[in-house]
């Protein structure tokens, strides 16, 4: 089914997801816009507008971690030869090398300040500091697609018209998702939809598809996601971090932690370990949610986590 689903969502997108042909590409001349985009799940959305227009490719791909990601051999010269570069912004980029490269590259959008500029209250801010994980929530993501189109267009008019109709296309069928991911979740019993998984990727996830209608006006959400690893899994983990969500999911009586693809498990089995001594036996997922890296496809990556934890908390 998933293998299915991802065939149909590469030919919607008309591109090759194998990073090494699409690196090939990219490092050849050509008359078309070469788009640069610094994680897997921006590159999608350029794809989803630029089709083939636009040149695509992400400096970050497979399980690598976004948050502390440094510049690597070859990747200079990606950035010399991109016509424009898409980043997160938000905090996401911090590694030193890439945040120089961001700053001094000619046409460089940072998405995140686009959002800022629309819609800054929906943006989170935890422990005073903004989360830049917006991936997870779609309806946010959306707001994505329109810079993007202002911006392809900018820089190669004469195909605006084809930037527009797609990104109108690509609009429609993330709503769609994001309504039956919506959908989905809200199967799961409102005193079983707690979330807990390696770090703190998912509160976007968890406001917009957890959490109750009363919840959102007192904040009270929060309580529906939980993670011992912080906003970037680089983090230093104490064990304080362990003992608090061990006492999260013996008080939410939550069965499930979930693993994350790119992030180590060994947070998680502490914290599992504690809770076995506090009496409350907690099981680790049997397959990992995408939370930094995405998989194939950002439609297949947000099916994935929503049929994953839909399983796994009504297990
Ligand atoms: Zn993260």
């Amino acid at each position: 089914m998933i293998k299915r689903f991802l065939l149909l969502t590469l030919v919607a997108f008309g591109c090759t997801s194998n990073q090494g042909d699409s690196l090939q590409a990219w490092m050849k001349d050509s008359k078309r816009v070469k788009a640069l985009s610094t994680i897997p799940m921006i590159n999608d959305l350029v794809r989803g507008v630029g089709k083939e227009h636009v040149e695509c490719l992400s400096l970050i791909h497979g399980e690598i971690d976004p948050h502390s990601y440094e510049l690597v051999k070859g990747d200079a010269e990606k950035f010399e030869r991109a016509d424009v570069v898409f980043a997160n912004g938000l905090g996401l980029e911090h590694g030193p090398s890439l945040c120089t490269h961001l700053k001094e590259h000619s046409k460089c959008v940072t998405l995140g300040d686009h959002l800022y500029r629309q819609c800054r209250e929906e943006l989170l801010v935890i422990d005073g500091v903004v989360d830049p994980h917006v991936w997870m929530d779609i309806a946010l993501w959306i707001r994505l697609v329109d810079p993007i189109v202002w911006t392809l267009s900018d820089l190669d008019p004469e195909n605006k018209d084809a930037y527009a109709a797609n990104g109108r296309d690509l609009k429609a069928q993330l709503k769609e998702v994001h309504a039956k991911v919506y959908e989905q979740m809200q199967t799961v019993p409102a005193n079983q939809r707690f979330l807990v998984t390696s770090h703190d990727a998912f509160n976007y996830f968890a406001r917009r598809y957890l959490a109750t209608a009363d919840e959102l006006g007192s904040h009270s959400w929060k309580r529906r996601v939980a993670a011992p690893e912080g906003l970037s899994p680089d983090g230093q983990l104490t064990s304080r971090d362990i003992q608090e969500i061990s006492a999260h999911l013996q008080r939410y009586r939550v069965p499930v932690v979930f693993s994350e693809s790119n992030v180590n498990q060994a947070a998680l089995l502490k914290v599992m370990d504690v809770c076995k001594k506090r009496g409350h036996v907690v099981r680790i997922s049997d397959e990992s949610l995408y939370g930094d890296a995405m998989g194939e496809s950002y439609v297949q990556m947000m099916q994935h986590n929503a049929k994953l934890i839909t399983e796994g908390l009504t297990k």
